[in-house]
């Protein structure tokens, strides 16, 4: 009797399961990649984590804040930071962008870069607004936006290859003005920028920050400014925050996260700041869902941002000693890759290098049957014949323009010196076996 009641109760189930946000948005990149490189890697220069150790003063710290006899540390906090935490970010970034903040309306900590993204599309855009996001971008936005209601415009930075031989820059990709200036309307909510840019590197000028923020004030548009990448520069370049340009504090919300800024993005400690005309939605967002961060992770973030602000421009401080470290493993990298004929992009910033596989494609043939990106083909294949991970270019561009851009792989050089060896040890022999 029981087993007939139960077959009638499943016969019954026949709603749809899934809701309608979530349609053409259930694959993700990572996912898939992730257990590629896991199942067969040797080399894993595919998602973007370091695998050098965080600074021990950030580890000590936490082990401080663990074992040091304040229990209440393994308690609840301030849902929208906890208190030592916030206040020394607003301390911190009153420096970078030279005005006053108030930590308590001002910042707020979030779950990782991810979690502050996920509060800014929820909190800020509508059914039917548009967002324009800049191609190529952090894949994250447009499920975001679409989860949201709303819709996602893309426009491209377009490459201009340099005719004097050298190698391409990521200063070499740039908007179009005046077709940056046409996706802008009536219907234009926010904007979404990731300067220094996740995959090229690229760091944007202030020229083009400028251009960008002229559009958003003429339109009445927000800006999201993703800038986890920060402090990762090179070339004595200057990291320019959109939200210290004129007429934009009030329209700019910059989302940072200590994964990128500390080599630790097992923490998942992000964070956001901007005026509190925008983050108290967030805040809404915020203590409807996470409600708060891991206390003890706060605690020893808060600790060495002091250690930061103390040292601020110093030699000793990381955010000095960091890019000076990942320059020279992108020098590596570049130059690896250019004598096996895999072109980088040489990029001014982040720790990531987009590379030209044109000179590998005879390895990996085309299948005129497959609706996968070429790159995608090839990326998997390089992992499971060369044992070399890394992420397929097109994986950071929208569906309707994917297929101009296959013809790149993207590097993460964050990386110990032996693991971006073996790298290079596996594109030469590669190299030597088509050769000979
Ligand atoms: N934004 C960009 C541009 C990123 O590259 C990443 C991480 N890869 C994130 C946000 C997410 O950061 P977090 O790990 O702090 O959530």
């Amino acid at each position: 009797k029981s087993l007939s009641f139960s077959l009638s109760l499943q016969a019954k189930m026949s709603k749809p399961v899934q809701a309608r946000r979530l349609e053409g948005i259930d694959k993700n990149i990572w996912v898939e990649f992730v257990k590629l490189a896991v199942t067969y890697s040797k080399v894993n220069l595919g998602q973007g984590f370091p695998d050098f150790p965080a600074p021990a003063f950030l580890t000590e710290a936490f082990t401080r804040a663990l074992a040091g006899g304040n229990h209440l540390l393994h308690q609840y906090t301030r849902a929208f930071g906890h208190p030592p935490l916030v206040k020394v970010l607003a301390q911190f970034f009153e420096k970078l962008l030279g005005r006053d903040l108030d930590p308590m309306t001002n910042v707020m900590v979030t779950v990782g870069a991810y979690q502050a993204l996920f509060c800014c599309f929820q909190a800020l855009v509508d059914e039917g607004d548009e967002v324009i996001i800049i191609e190529p971008f952090f894949d994250c936005y447009e499920p975001m936006v679409k989860m949201a209601g709303g819709t996602p415009v893309f426009v491209p930075l377009r490459p201009n290859p340099p005719k004097d031989g050298r190698l391409m820059s990521s200063a070499d990709w740039q908007l179009d003005p005046t077709e940056l200036a046409s996706k802008f309307s009536e219907r234009t909510k926010a904007i979404v920028l990731n300067s220094p840019n996740n995959p090229l590197g690229k760091v944007f000028s202030r020229g083009e920050l400028g251009l960008i923020a002229e559009l958003c004030v003429k339109h009445d548009v927000l800006c999201i400014s993703d800038e986890v990448y920060e402090w990762q520069v090179y070339d004595g370049k200057q990291h320019i925050r959109i939200a210290s340009l004129p007429g934009m504090w009030d329209r700019t919300v910059t989302v940072s996260s200590a994964g990128k800024t500390f080599s630790a993005t097992g923490w998942k400690v992000g964070w956001v700041v901007g005026s509190d005309r925008l983050l108290q939605h967030l805040r809404t967002v915020h203590q409807n869902s996470v409600y708060h961060c891991a206390t003890i992770a706060q605690e020893a973030m808060a600790q060495a941002f002091q250690r930061e602000l103390m040292l601020y421009g110093k030699p000793e401080s990381y955010f000095v000693q960091l890019p000076k470290e990942l320059q020279q493993k992108r020098d590596w990298l570049v130059q690896s890759l250019d004598g096996v004929g895999m072109k980088p992009i040489v990029p001014e910033g982040t720790y990531f290098l987009v590379a030209d596989i044109s000179q590998f494609k005879s390895d990996v043939p085309d299948d005129p049957n497959s609706d996968e990106p070429y790159d995608y083909r090839f990326t998997k294949w390089m992992v499971k014949n060369k044992g070399l991970a890394a992420i397929p270019l097109s994986a950071f561009y929208s569906e309707a323009h994917k297929n101009n851009y296959t013809n790149f792989i993207r590097f993460c050089f964050a990386k110990e010196e032996a693991t971006l060896k073996a790298a290079s040890d596996i594109l030469q022999k590669w190299k030597q076996e088509k050769t000979s």
